[in-house]
């Protein structure tokens, strides 16, 4: 059940952003070894005693919820590697918000019948090659048949799946069409998302697929006329399109050549209870010790918001891109996409 809009003053910024989806991070933990994500020598994980507990994440999260959040997501990591994820959904199921999750698909068949219990009816699930040894090559693990069948479980049981899939020149980018005929006869949800920098997955711009060329190819694989161009919601990170009388869509990310921050409703809390406003920030705001010692949280939450820049966390134009490694900031493992 999602509650009317009502957020709070303190969870709009200063460009009059109203922030009312929150994406909580479970662990650092992940059961893939993604190239984009987790540096080839893994990351520094916070001690156990620095993640949040469930009880903390519940707590938190309603203080959110209470401040206006109607959305909440959870990601990682793998967030369903977490021992008590199951745990967590359930008590999360019982604000009011639309609750959902962002997974690399290995152990969903696993969770089915919970997230049925617990109301949550869409999925993002990653997915970045078709082809079984470029998937290995990808994750370092080898799970593509696991993650596709499940996909089609997923489906098959009346979940909205939508696929993630993170385009790198030379590696995927010849797999666009190939994702879009998926779409044909399934109705699933293909994203094309823009490679961007963290630290340790050795970002360049020459590897980064843009908007642009996505629809180039697109443009030069199917008639102008098959292609509808759908309605994106004004929060909505996607450009949507339909290729005419096929069952699912594809979208476009294009964080990087053609932000969307205008629109942003998000702020992201890590597993170690930082908070984050930006994807890009490189600073956080700690409310898990505050937490701890019994103090209210909730003029964190507002500094965060109020200080949010308006775009990318100052990281305004393609060419300061041109400069980055993404080396200030964490690796993505350990934000939580
Ligand atoms: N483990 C889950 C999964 O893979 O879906 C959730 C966490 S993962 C960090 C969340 C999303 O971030 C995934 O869709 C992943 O593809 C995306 N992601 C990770 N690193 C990225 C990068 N460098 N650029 C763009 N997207 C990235
Ligand atoms: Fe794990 Fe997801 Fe990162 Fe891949 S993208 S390493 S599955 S957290």
């Amino acid at each position: 059940m999602t509650k009317p809009s009502n957020v709070h003053k303190t969870l709009t910024d200063t460009f009059g952003r109203k922030h009312n989806y929150l994406r909580i991070s479970l662990t650092e933990r992940c059961n893939l070894r993604c190239t984009y994500c987790m540096p080839a020598d893994g990351i520094q994980l916070s001690p156990k005693e620095h993640i949040m507990t469930y009880e903390e994440i519940y707590t938190i999260a309603s203080q959110f919820v209470d401040m206006g959040v109607t959305k909440i997501r959870l990601t990682g990591g793998e967030p369903l590697v977490r021992k008590d994820a199951a745990l967590i959904i359930e008590k999360l199921s019982t604000l009011p918000v639309k609750l959902t999750i962002t997974t690399n698909g290995v152990i969903v068949d696993r969770f089915i019948e919970h997230f049925k219990k617990c109301g949550i009816t869409t999925l993002n699930v990653s997915l970045d090659s078709l082809n079984a040894s470029k998937n290995t090559d990808i994750t370092r693990r080898s799970y593509f048949e696991k993650v596709y069948q499940n996909i089609l479980l997923l489906i098959k049981e009346g979940f909205t799946v939508k696929v993630n899939c993170v385009l790198m020149r030379g590696f995927n980018d010849n797999e666009i069409i190939d994702f879009i005929n998926l779409t044909k006869n399934l109705p699933v949800h293909v994203r094309f998302i823009e490679f961007m920098p963290f630290d340790g997955n050795r970002w360049n711009m020459d590897k980064l697929v843009s908007l642009q060329e996505i629809l180039t190819q697109v443009n030069s694989n199917f008639e102008k006329s098959e292609i509808v161009k759908l309605k994106d919601a004004p929060n909505d990170t996607t450009k949507s399109y339909q290729v005419k009388g096929y069952q699912g869509t594809f979208a476009i990310i294009s964080s990087v050549t053609n932000p969307f921050c205008d629109g942003c409703n998000r702020i992201r809390l890590t597993a170690n209870g930082q908070i984050k406003n930006c994807l890009f920030s490189a600073t956080e705001s700690d409310l898990l010790t505050p937490l701890r010692q019994g103090k209210s949280i909730n003029p964190i939450i507002e500094r965060a918001v109020q200080t949010k820049f308006k775009i990318r966390s100052g990281m305004d134009t393609l060419d300061k891109f041109k400069n980055t490694d993404g080396h200030n900031n964490r690796s993505m493992i350990a934000i939580g996409g």
